[in-house]
Formats: C-alpha cells, structure tokens, sequence
C-alpha cells in the first residue's frame, strides 16, 4: 500500500512528549536552554522538535553521512546586511553612508551583497532611521534574563537565557525601554501574537544587559555586562515594542505595559508557551528544515537519492521545489530564465507594488480556497456548479478576495470543477488539500518540496491531483505536458519513492477553464512516463545547483518581476520591444 502519511513522520514522533528527548547518541551540555521569545509565537507549521533542539545550544546531534549544517556563504537574510549597517551606525557611530559601504563589502568566504540585496539594503537602512529616535539612545548589548537553578529540573536545565530579538533602546533616565522589530515589508494590521508579546516584554522587563557568545561559541553562557548606561543601571517602570517598516519608514506601537502587567500576562500565556516550546517532540517537515542540524539524521524526513539526477553534496544544502525550477528557469520555450529572480524571491526582498499578484493569480488562489472551503465543510459530497460563488460581484475564499474584472471567469473556474469532482466516486475516501511534502535528496543534498492541491485515496490507490486554473485552456494534444506542468513529474518522482503500489497509484491534472474542465491523467507506473519525469526535473534543477553567483539577465520578461524595483535591471541593447509579451 502507498502511504503518503508516512511522510510526514514516524507516528510515534508525532506526539508532543512532557520530557523532551535528546536525539539518541547525541552529545554535549543539555543544562543550557536559552530560547527567543519568538518561540511563544502559536506554533504553525513550524517544527516544534526543531525549537527545542535551538533552545539548547550546548547539544550536538550524533553525525550523519553529511555534515549536520552546510551554510551558503552568501547572505540568506534579507535585513542581515541593514542590521550590520545599522550597528555600526548606533554603536560606533560611523555614518550612514559609511556604514553602508562596510555592511555590503565581501567579509571572509561571504561575497558582496548581490546589486539587488545592496539597493533594499540602503532603502531599508534610511527608511529605518527616518523616524528619529525620539529622545531614545540605542543599547548595544542586548537584554537576556538569565533564571540559574541550583539544581537541574525535569528538563535537566540548570540555566534559563531569555532574549528577544530586534533592536534595543532606552529613555536617558532606564525608565523606559522599547524594542524595535525591523520589518522587511509594509505593516501588518493583523494583530500580534499573545504568547510572543508575552515573552518579549518579560526580557525588556526584567532582562540586563549581557553580551551574547559569538556563533562558533554558542553553547556558551551569556555574559552579564556591568555598563553604566541608563538601563544597566536600573529596570524600567515602562515597556513598549515597535514594529518599524523597512520599506516605507512607518512604525506601529504594538505593546505598552508596566511591570505588573507584564509578569501577569508572561505567568498566564508567554511562560506556558515558551514551556511547550522548548519541550516539543512534533517533528513537522517543512521549511524549518533547511537550517536544522538535524537533517541528516531526523527520524521524520525521508531520503532518497536521485530525485533531482544531480550528485554534489558540496552546494549549501538549500530546499528547492518546482516554483523555484521555475523562478530560475522560466517557463519552457519561453527564453525568460534569470538566476537572480530565483534568488531574489528566495531572500524575500519585498514586492512593494504587489506586482506578483496580478487579478489573474488571485482569482487562481481564490478558486483553489473556494474548493477547498466547499471538500472541508462537507466531506465526502460531491461540489455541484450551483455552490460556485456569485460572479456579478467581487468574491472572497481564504485570504483571497477576486476583484470585480475576475469574478465571473473565477465562478465559473468553481463551477467547472463541479464535473471532475472526486467526491463524485463513490469510492474516495480521504482527502486532504494542501498537503505538504518533503523528501531529502542526500545525492544532491537538497531537500526537495512539494504541495498537493489534493490528495486523495480512491478505494486502495492514492490519487495526487495538482489543479491549474486556465483561462484559455491552452493545453493542446501536443503538449509536452510534464514539461509544461512539472509538477507533475515531481509527483510521479514522489510516488515512484513512496514505496506503494504505482499501478494503482494516479497523478491528475484538473485543468479548469471558466467554461468547461479537463481531467489528465498520468500513470506513475510507466516507466516512460517516469524517465520523462526524471529528465524535466533535472533540467529544473541542474543550473540552479551548480550556479553560485545568480546573476540577473535582464530581458523584455522584467516588465513582470517583482524585484525589478530592487533589481534595476539595465536591458541590453536590442532587447525586443515589451509589445505583445504575455506574463
Ligand atoms: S530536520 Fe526538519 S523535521 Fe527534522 S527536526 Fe529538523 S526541522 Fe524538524
Ligand atoms: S528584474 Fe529582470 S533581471 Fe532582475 S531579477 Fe527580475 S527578471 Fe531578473
Ligand atoms: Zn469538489
């Protein structure tokens, strides 16, 4: 039997354990935890295993066939160079400009800042200090508050290090102390989490200033600091948190509170939370795992070799999915490929006019949501075209809301969907939208990721279905279809690894037009199908393994990139005109 499930981790990991559990033959100090308050946040899809493995520093993993963490020397933080910048600006004083010129120069193995990352930079540096400080001076070492145990607790702790991460300040006088949180976006209005404003104000309240080992020296103690500064010298009566945006200069006062009420609401949700955090056994594969020292080992990822025909262990170990094939390559036949928007995407650089979602990719999320909506609130019955949302006017799904010019091709996108519902087999059983999976090449060293708009058991075989919304139906006979959708052939990759049946096992294409639907279907267990899957993701994925500079080419295809604020890409002489490109 194939099972999907199995992916996701073994189930006796899956369960939260009170006493947490070191990786077996691991090694090292366990009587350090010192945890960020951003692990109070409610835990999403992050993985709590992870947390708990970060919050103790001291431990190391037993080793693996491959290193345990293999960094890339280039800059994988989109405000790492700001903050450099920024530290030297408030601690040393050196100037701006000065400043910025040190933090974007080749350091060590790291290179020069890419262009792209050099110019969000300078934006995010100036947008940061355009507000002033507002009487406030700038602390330079942080705040930890450090509990010591006399003896070892029931984690087996002897020292507690609380820190929060952004960037101190104080009042002349130590009785006020904020934190600004740089934001590398515009502001979210959505309010804060609870549980990690809890625990940040907890270090603002009762933290003193210590100076934190270097990273090669992590397992380390904090050292406190005997400073004359303001809040060396007392504890504030005041605390407040700021979110500061980097790309618009604008800040929001997210938390103000007193002492009191600061260790009332630690006691009541940040100090469980943080608890829950630092003693989570959830193993949940996903992204966390690019940078967790686990990889080689963890119980709950899968290997294989050969996902991607590449074998180089030597590149940093990087996740990578059919979108970022796809952000470097272009698409096929098309000659758009360009290595920095592959890049630039992946450092997040922010996309200030909302270029990437155009109407038609929010009408696309919005149909998928739509759908997904109508399988969770009744299982196991089949959509009908009568249950698509009313086109005459702009229509909501998830967090998506289709304006007025795509609502009436998206309804009937729902609508259309209604004819290959597989609620219409009487014989699915289990379906899950959005499934997320992960699988470790260890050839390559890269931890290649997939999400399944659906995924669903028919009678004893699994089904994956990925559904593409189409305005013009454009696939013809002559299509080379894993090409043309690859994910796809990641699909017949996955399930050739999920150790199932394949002949019973399927992969679907639902391609929904506004006017009608098609259903594709490709068989895993054709060994045609499956070398033809084999060589669509290598091509994916071979130049974007073995490049190391991701270089921009810049091309009549920039008109469509979100980076090109930050790109500023100069198109060479003779680029055809943008007339008549599609994106
Ligand atoms: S490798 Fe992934 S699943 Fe395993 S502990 Fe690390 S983040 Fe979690
Ligand atoms: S703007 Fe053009 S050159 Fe720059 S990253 Fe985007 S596609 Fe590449
Ligand atoms: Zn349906």
């Amino acid at each position: 039997m194939l099972s999907w499930c199995s992916l996701k981790a073994r189930p006796d990991l899956e369960t939260t354990v009170a006493t947490w559990l070191p990786p077996p033959h691991s090694s090292g100090r366990t009587d350090l935890i010192r945890v960020f308050a951003g692990s109070a946040r409610t835990p999403e899809r992050r993985c709590g295993y992870k947390t708990a493995l970060k919050a103790r520093p001291g431990l190391k993993p037993p080793a693996g066939p491959l290193p345990g963490y293999k960094a890339d020397p280039r800059e994988d933080f989109n405000l790492g160079p700001a903050g450099d910048a920024l530290n030297l600006i408030e601690y040393k004083d050196v100037a701006v400009a000065t400043a910025l010129a040190l933090a974007l120069q080749a350091k060590g193995d790291r290179p020069a800042a890419d262009p792209a990352l050099a110019t969000w930079t300078r934006t995010a540096v100036t947008q940061y200090l355009a507000g002033g400080y507002q009487g406030l001076i700038p602390v330079r070492h942080p705040w930890v508050r450090v509990t010591p145990l006399d003896e070892p607790d029931e984690r087996g702790a002897r020292r507690y290090e609380q820190c929060a991460w952004g960037r101190p300040y104080t009042s002349p006088d130590g009785s006020v102390r904020e934190l600004w949180i740089p934001v590398a976006g515009p502001l979210s209005e959505t309010e804060p989490d609870e549980g990690q404003l809890a625990a940040t104000a907890m270090v603002l309240a009762f933290g003193t200033p210590h100076r934190l080992p270097e990273w090669f020296r992590w397992k380390e103690n904090a050292e406190p600091l005997e400073t004359d500064t303001p809040d060396g010298a007392r504890l504030p009566d005041l605390v407040r948190i700021r979110e500061v945006s980097c790309l618009d200069g604008t800040r929001r006062l997210v938390d103000e509170q007193t002492l009191g009420r600061i260790e009332e609401r630690y006691q009541r949700i940040g100090r469980p939370q943080l608890a829950s955090a630092v003693s989570s056994g959830e193993f949940v594969p996903g992204y966390d795992c690019e940078d967790c020292k686990l990889v080689p080992v963890c119980p709950a990822l899968r290997r294989t070799t050969g996902l991607l025909g590449i074998e180089d262990t030597t590149r940093p170990r990087r996740i990578w999915s059919v979108t970022n094939g796809r952000s470097y390559a272009g698409r096929p036949g098309r000659d758009e490929a360009c290595a920095a928007r592959e890049r630039l995407r992946r450092l997040r650089l922010p996309d200030r006019t909302g270029r990437s979602l155009t109407p038609t990719v929010v009408r696309g999320h919005a149909v998928h949501a739509w759908i997904q909506e109508q399988h969770e609130r009744h299982p196991g019955v089949a959509c009908r075209a009568e249950d698509a949302p009313d086109g005459n006017s702009p229509w909501s799904a998830g967090k998506w809301t289709v304006p007025l010019e795509e609502a009436g091709t998206g309804s009937r996108m729902v609508a259309a969907h209604a004819r290959h519902c597989p609620y219409r087999l009487s014989t699915v059983t289990t379906l899950v939208h959005e499934k997320s999976i992960m699988m470790h090449d260890t050839a390559a060293d890269v931890l290649v990721t997939a999400k399944s708009d659906l995924l669903y058991r028919d009678g004893a075989s699994w089904v994956y279905r990925e559904v593409k919304t189409d305005a013009r139906l454009r696939l013809s006979s002559e299509t080379d279809l894993l090409r043309e959708v690859p994910q796809l052939a990641l699909a017949v990759l996955l399930m050739e690894r999920a150790q199932g049946d394949l002949t019973t096992s399927r992969v679907e294409l639902e391609l929904l037009g506004p006017d009608v639907a098609r259903l594709v279907i490709v068989d895993p267990s054709d060994p045609l199908h499956r070398a033809e899957a084999r060589q669509v993701i290598h091509d994916l994925a071979v130049d974007w393994h073995a490049d190391t500079t991701a270089l921009p080419r810049p091309g009549r295809y920039c008109r469509y990139c979100e980076m090109v604020e930050w790109c500023q890409p100069n198109p060479p002489p003779g680029t055809p005109s943008e007339q008549g490109v599609q994106p």
